[in-house]
């Protein structure tokens, strides 16, 4: 009898395409794959350490999995796992904690299948885990996440991800172009770029320092491979967003004007504590950069709120800044204490019920953007991804710009691409449209 093994992923984009590949792998050595909510022999959870929610959600989800199989061998992988793998092993129903250098060799450790009272640990100092290992995810959404870098060499006091993915390195350009044109073969219309700090791109290419190529030369070559029809890049530092890049983009054949830069906070006050490798200045120009050559371009912007030492002036530069910039949306994130970080031993603590009071005025900030931008699109000819899922009766889709639409359900229309004019926006914030071109039902 073919074993059983499902998946849960918490976490980044990244995690996404890492999970897809390990259970390609498993299925390679003839697993079967079943969906976490079925009974399983295993069942694998690649966690995620940036919130605090992460760790209580992996409490509950080794729960849900015991409910459907008592029996079942429960894994964890991921940058938890890394990060504090004997707090996972003592969670009850975990029986194997692998660390950054084993995620992808599970199925090395799956000889004995017999639930442990205590949970074995195979981890690893971070030094260790500087190789690289390529990954993408295909098959779980209309989009597929393809993995080009891994790791950070930067410092930001907040951030655990240096210590649970390692040095900054990346997939060989060749190996980046192999993995695009696999996917565009099976039918993927949108490949998103992903990795922890993707504008570093090249950094660690042949395991040395060097840059062998840059983020710039990688989107070139990408955008040469015929068949991929859109690339979206998931997220990148403002002081890696190069002028050649924006100006790539503009002119580009599949790449989609939108981008998603990190801010962290308006104050430079605070980007100094933070350690961040930019003032608020060159936000701007990067932002203005855009917007001179795509007007209708998607601009996201990351920010932290309830950084230790943030005051309400600090917040109020953030918000002025934020509320003046000509962005499109936020994520907003309430600072939290992680273990081994440099924020986390800062004088100037910020009470729990401040940041959240903080965190509520900027997404109050970021429903106003999104609406705005979304007027902005209003009257104009986009293209739309249609998505799979049957919403209440609607099937949603991202035009290039990333402005999300819906209509009435219809099978027709799952992950294919339509020109449409979009025409008003709905009670609920999504955009209503025409086909440009006839539509047959
Ligand atoms: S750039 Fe900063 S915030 Fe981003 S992963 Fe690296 S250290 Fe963390």
């Amino acid at each position: 009898m073919k074993k059983k093994v499902a998946f849960y992923t918490l976490g980044c984009k990244l995690n996404f395409s890492e999970t897809s590949t390990i259970a390609r792998n498993f299925t390679n050595e003839g697993f079967d794959r079943v969906d976490f909510s079925e009974q399983a022999d295993i069942y694998v959870i690649n966690t995620c350490s940036v919130t605090e929610n992460a760790d209580k959600r992996f409490k509950t989800i080794v729960k849900q999995a015991q409910k459907v199989n008592t029996d079942a061998f429960i894994v964890a992988v991921g940058c938890y796992a890394q990060l504090k793998p004997q707090e996972l092993a003592d969670v009850n129903g975990v029986d194997l904690v692998l660390g950054a250098t084993e995620k992808f060799k599970i199925t090395d450790y799956l000889n004995d299948l017999s639930k442990n009272d205590l949970g074995q640990v195979h981890s690893c100092e971070i030094e260790e885990a500087d190789f690289y290992v390529g990954s993408y995810s295909i098959g779980d959404r209309t989009r597929a996440f393809l993995k080009v870098q891994d790791g950070c060499d930067y410092k930001c006091t907040y951030c655990t991800i240096p210590l649970a993915r390692g040095i900054s390195r990346s997939d060989t350009m060749e190996n980046v172009l192999k993995n695009a044109k696999e996917i565009s073969k099976q039918n993927i219309k949108e490949i998103v770029l992903t990795g922890v700090n993707i504008g570093d791109y090249g950094k660690g290419e042949f395991g040395n320092k060097k840059h062998e190529h840059t983020f710039l030369d990688l989107v070139t070559e990408l955008d040469k491979i015929e068949g991929i029809e859109r690339l979206r890049i998931s997220s990148i530092e403002p002081n890696l967003l190069k002028n050649e890049t924006i100006d790539l983009v503009s002119k580009s054949r599949a790449f989609v004007p939108h981008f998603h830069v990190p801010l962290q906070s308006g104050s430079n006050e605070i980007l100094k504590k933070m350690k961040r490798r930019y003032m608020r200045e060159l936000y701007i120009d990067r932002v203005s950069k855009i917007r001179d050559v795509m007007p209708h371009a998607c601009i996201g912007v990351d920010v932290i709120v309830g950084f230790p030492g943030e005051t309400d002036e600090h917040f109020l530069e953030t918000y002025n800044f934020l509320s003046t910039l000509d962005i499109s949306y936020l994520h907003v994130f309430t600072y939290s204490e992680r273990d081994n970080t440099e924020a986390a031993e800062m004088s100037g603590v910020v009470p729990n019920n401040i940041r959240s009071k903080r965190s509520k005025m900027l997404r109050g900030l970021s429903v106003k953007k999104r609406r705005a931008f979304y007027e902005s699109q209003v009257g104009t000819t986009r293209t739309v991804l249609f998505e799979s899922e049957n919403k209440e009766g609607y099937i949603h889709g991202f035009t290039e710009n990333y402005v999300k639409v819906k209509t009435p359900w219809n099978p027709k229309l799952v992950n294919t691409l339509h020109q449409v004019d979009l025409t008003e926006i709905d009670t609920d914030g999504l955009v209503r449209f025409e086909f440009v071109n006839v539509f047959s039902n």
